[in-house]
């Protein structure tokens, strides 16, 4: 399997920030495990950047990703408010997944997985990295604490 290619085979739904959120309180809200609907996310994710979500499970996952398990483990190339491009993981039911809206060319399909797959930076590093910076002067950001 060469990086540019789905596993699944499905096409990467594409979605805006509230529409990423509201799959993240799903997956919060029945314990799927991959994915937490933080106020913290939602407010440094970019507001005008579009979101792909395809389903890419890891290797231990796969070829029996759907052994015992409902969900789908979906990889979501995101943009940071700074304009960084990292990568998350996301569960997401399939029902729900073939529901979302996919206009996504084929081409473009295969260059989104590629690239996605040679970002290393997720989430998380992006988020420690930022934590010196994060306020509400520098990125409008109030911590709830
Ligand atoms: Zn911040």
């Amino acid at each position: 399997m060469s990086p540019g290619d789905l596993p699944s085979g499905r096409s990467p739904a594409v979605v805006r920030r509230d529409g990423l959120f509201a799959l993240h309180q799903e997956a919060e809200r029945l314990r799927l495990g991959l994915g937490k609907s933080s106020p913290w996310f939602y407010a440094h994710l970019d507001a005008d950047s579009a979101c792909y979500i395809f389903p890419d499970p890891a290797p231990y996952y796969w070829p029996d990703a759907d052994a015992g398990r409902h969900w789908w483990q979906c990889r979501v190339p995101v943009r940071m408010i700074d304009g960084e491009p990292v990568t998350s993981s996301l569960a997401v039911l399939p029902e729900t997944f073939t529901a979302l809206p996919s206009t996504v060319p084929r081409r473009r399909q295969r260059r989104l997985a590629f690239t996605s797959r040679l970002t290393e930076r997720d989430v998380y590093l992006w988020g420690r990295d930022h934590d010196t910076v994060c306020s509400p002067d520098y990125c409008g950001y109030t911590s709830p604490g």
